[in-house]
């Protein structure tokens, strides 16, 4: 077993933990208060041992739709999903307030938008908000702001934001209460000799099959995608990303005391801005470049212009732009020191030629190394 098994508070400080609709709303519409209460005691037992706790906490759809009456969980329209949202999230709030405060714990909530935490700026203010409330002592509750995201700028599931609020908060770890116990090699329903794993260094192309393929758990294939993708986005900014069942009262002392899980270690020596770089789910436009920059870049040197067979999309300056390889892989994501229009004129020439072309040069490079991540 993993050291870091459970989670232990002397090895994470500061934890993310996420739990999922099918946990919190039960089949008839109503709050797993009970079960709820068992995982708040987990918590209380945390913080007392010196662990701060930031809760992900997803439901306010599905607890909306069914006090609404609406139809396909809430989820038939846009509308519907953000009438109920508004609704389930104000319930939600109060269930997690009441049931913290029964242990002494003071609730914070935590509305966010995609936007929020994908422009700098923003998330950089996210971040200091949740740096306060951590050191004034409280559980920040956060959730996505359904009742105002569109579908353009929804994170649309909570293991990702989760992720990415582990990455604003600085935690040291975040843990997925799912309704699988892990990773598996294949289908644990379908397949007798499927094995979970434990604990996985590097996402690879073999761990990215194993959700690809429909294969890695009990649920649809989506499920166990976004939480591979949350875990690219934890680990690589720095935080270890854990699977564990919710499906037990108790899950996280489940857990420590020996239950199963599958725990993604963190990247090592990534800085936040990279982290916060690579871990982007929107980008503005594609830079295509040859085989000779996907070597220099391998090796951490800038992006020159020389290098770039193809630029795509509309963006400006200071924008966040994908380097895609010739066979279509992303390679690296960067902050571009040229809008798109500059980019395509310079695209594949020599950066002493950039004055000639544009009639002045303000930086010779198209992507700096210090604002570029790979991915
Ligand atoms: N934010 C959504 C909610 O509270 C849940 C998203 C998800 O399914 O992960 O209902």
């Amino acid at each position: 077993m993993n050291a870091l098994s459970g989670f232990p508070p002397a090895l994470v400080r500061r934890l993310v933990v996420k739990i999922g609709s099918a946990l919190l709303v039960d089949p008839a519409g109503a709050v797993r208060v009970d079960w709820l209460r068992t995982l708040v005691a987990d918590v209380a037992v945390r913080r007392a041992a010196g662990q701060q706790v930031i809760i992900v906490s997803s439901g306010a759809i599905a607890l909306g739709a069914r006090r609404l009456k609406l139809p396909k969980g809430g989820r038939g329209s846009l509308e519907d999903a953000q009438a109920a949202a508004a609704t389930g999230q104000i319930a939600l709030s109060q269930c997690w307030a009441s049931l913290l405060d029964e242990k002494g714990i003071t609730a914070a909530q935590m509305l966010v938008t995609l936007d929020d935490l994908e422009n700098r700026r923003r998330y950089l203010n996210a971040s200091a908000t949740l740096e306060r409330l951590m050191a004034l002592n409280v559980v920040p509750v956060v959730n996505e702001n359904d009742s105002v995201a569109t579908a353009e700028i929804r994170f649309g599931d909570n293991d990702r934001l989760a992720a990415r609020i582990g990455q604003a908060a600085r935690a040291d770890a975040v843990v997925l209460l799912s309704d699988v116990d892990g990773l598996y090699t294949a289908n644990p329903h379908a397949d007798a000799g499927a094995m979970l794993i434990e604990t996985i260094e590097t996402i690879d192309a073999r761990i990215a099959a194993m959700a690809d393929d429909g294969s890695a758990s009990g649920m649809g294939s989506g499920g166990m995608v976004s939480k591979i993708q949350a875990a690219r986005i934890a680990t690589g900014a720095g935080a270890h990303l854990a699977i564990i069942s919710g499906k037990v009262d108790a899950p996280l002392s489940h857990w420590a005391g020996g239950g199963k899980g599958s725990i993604f270690l963190a990247a090592q020596g990534k800085g936040a801005r990279k982290g916060w770089l690579a871990g982007r789910l929107t980008t503005r436009g594609r830079i295509i470049v040859d085989a000779g920059a996907e070597k220099a870049l391998t090796k951490g040197n800038s992006l020159l212009p020389a290098g770039v067979a193809r630029v795509e999309g509309v963006f400006d300056r200071g924008d966040v732009v994908d380097i895609v390889a010739q066979d279509g892989r992303v390679i690296a994501r960067g902050l571009i020191e040229y809008d798109s229009e500059a980019a395509v004129k310079i695209a594949g020439r020599r950066s002493e030629d950039i004055a000639a072309l544009l009639g002045e040069m303000p930086r010779s490079v198209l992507v700096h190394r210090d604002h570029m991540a790979m991915v």
